[in-house]
């Protein structure tokens, strides 16, 4: 049984702080029912890959078993186990990742809190309900999902397909939200789950099922399977999680956008955005653009008005806010030609990623604020180096306007998940630097109306190459 986990983050190697395990090594543990042994067959700056390789016991796992079927039947000897993802890897994951697992990492802290471009491979998986329901369970959690079904036996082709498929998922999260991810899920495919369900596996279920377990759209159907159908267990499972609902950090992010909108609702601040960025994005000429940490989606609605843009992608670090995108786009419902323009994708400004690659135009329209000031370089590099666009659009607000808001504080700033605002001088400064870095030419525009003392609320880069 084979798990690989792989990254492009760079350098990729630290692949190996997170996971506590030296690239340049071969460990091997000793688990109560067989050996792990953690290996990377790649591991360059550009990409890295470990293995957690499962080498299964089937003689000792009978030996551990106190099954009435009785000692020594063959099925306990000659079955799917050593080969087939199974609860046991869920366990495995826990005794040899278990740091990462927790989303702790000595050396590097940040990487472990950040959504970088990750891919796991499983060779093989037993799903009896079929391909289907493995993309039910991983694609809400923002994973892009390949499986490969495979045959009974490939020398008897008359025997058909088996249950068992490989499994590959291909998403931008936290190394924490993928091993968490693996370590319920498994076991929820898994019908043979070898361990005792009792009091302490809905305490487990929950603790790794928080942030995501909640929002998931089977969440009753994992929560069920996961505890095999203990009535009772699930009930109280469900329960809690209803309540844990209250504490979801993407509705709070949601209720201070609200905040934001509130404050410059007066100017209809957000509308004179959207035409301002429309209209510039006209004048470049582009058609294939790229909104970068388009949240809702209001802008990307937009663009798919108009009809010169032939490919819009919209890309947010949010899974919840492409949900909300994607029931206001009601993308499940255009015509397969509308459908054809658009994409949304989940990823991180900070991390390069070829999927950024290609575009005419890439909007970034009130997002750098939401970056740490320590990230802003990186946001810097994959946006004009990497990605490369020829036209990049940056909106954001205009600290020395924030006193024209009557509803809003002094000193504080519009939105509470900003980390800084800018004056107009400041803006000025890093966007003309940033230019001259890339070799991008810059010009500004003010959004809404120009005070004379203080300027406009916001405040547009419009860079092209
Ligand atoms: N452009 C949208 C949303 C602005 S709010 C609009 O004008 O309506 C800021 C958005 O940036 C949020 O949706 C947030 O999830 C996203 N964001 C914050 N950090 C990000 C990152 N590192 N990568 C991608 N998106 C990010």
């Amino acid at each position: 049984m084979l798990l690989t986990i792989s990254t492009t983050y760079n350098p990729a190697t630290d692949l190996g702080f997170l996971l506590y395990k030296n690239p340049y090594s071969v460990q091997s543990f000793e688990l109560s029912f067989g050996k792990a042994h953690v290996f990377y067959p790649e591991a360059n700056e550009a990409r890295c890959t470990a293995a957690l390789l499962l080498d299964i016991d089937p003689i000792a796992l009978v030996r551990g078993r106190k099954d009435k079927r009785g000692e020594g039947a063959l099925q306990h000897y000659v079955n799917d186990r050593p080969y087939v993802a199974s609860s046991f890897l869920s366990v495995a994951i826990a005794e040899v990742f278990g740091s990462a697992l927790s989303g702790k990492s000595r050396e590097r802290p940040d990487l472990a809190a950040t959504p970088i471009p990750l891919i796991a491979t499983i060779s093989a998986i037993e799903c009896r309900a079929g391909e289907e329901v493995l993309r039910r369970l991983f694609e809400p959690l923002g994973y892009a999902v390949e499986v490969t079904g495979h045959q009974l036996d490939e020398t008897f082709s008359e025997w058909g397909a088996s249950h068992y498929y490989s499994l590959k998922l291909e998403g931008t999260c936290t190394l924490h939200d993928l091993l968490t991810h693996l370590y319920v899920l498994i076991p929820v495919l898994d019908n043979d789950k070898h361990y005792w369900v009792g009091d302490d596996e809905v305490n487990k279920l929950l603790r790794h099922g928080e942030g995501w377990l909640a929002k998931h759209p089977d969440c009753e159907l994992i929560t069920r399977r996961y505890l095999r159908y203990k009535h009772h267990l699930a009930r109280e499972a469900l329960q809690r999680l209803a309540d844990d609902d209250d504490l979801d950090p993407d509705l709070s992010e949601e209720k201070h956008a609200n905040e934001e909108a509130a404050v410059e609702r007066p100017l209809s601040l957000n509308e004179r955005r959207l035409g301002t960025v429309i209209a510039v994005l006209k004048e470049t000429g582009a058609r294939r653009i790229i909104d970068m940490g388009c949240g809702e989606g209001r802008l990307v609605d937009r663009m798919m008005q108009e009809k010169e843009f032939s490919q819009i992608v919209g890309m947010d670090v949010s899974y919840r806010s492409l949900e909300i995108a994607q029931s206001r786009l009601k993308v499940e419902r255009l015509p397969e030609r509308q459908k054809e323009r658009l994409q949304f994708i989940q990823g991180s400004l900070t991390y390069r990623d070829k999927r950024f690659s290609g575009f005419d135009a890439a909007t970034c329209i009130e997002v750098i604020e939401h970056l740490d000031l320590p990230r802003l370089s990186a946001f810097e590099r994959v946006l004009f180096e990497f990605a490369a666009p020829k036209a990049v659009i940056v909106t954001t607000p205009n600290s020395e306007y924030n006193c024209r808001f009557e509803t809003l504080p002094a000193g504080q700033f519009r939105h509470r998940d900003h980390r800084f605002e800018w004056t107009r001088e400041q803006f000025k400064s890093w966007a003309n630097q940033v230019a001259s870095r890339f070799n991008y030419k810059v010009r500004f525009l003010p959004i809404g109306d120009v005070d004379a003392e203080v300027g406009a609320p916001t405040q547009m880069g419009v860079f092209e190459k």
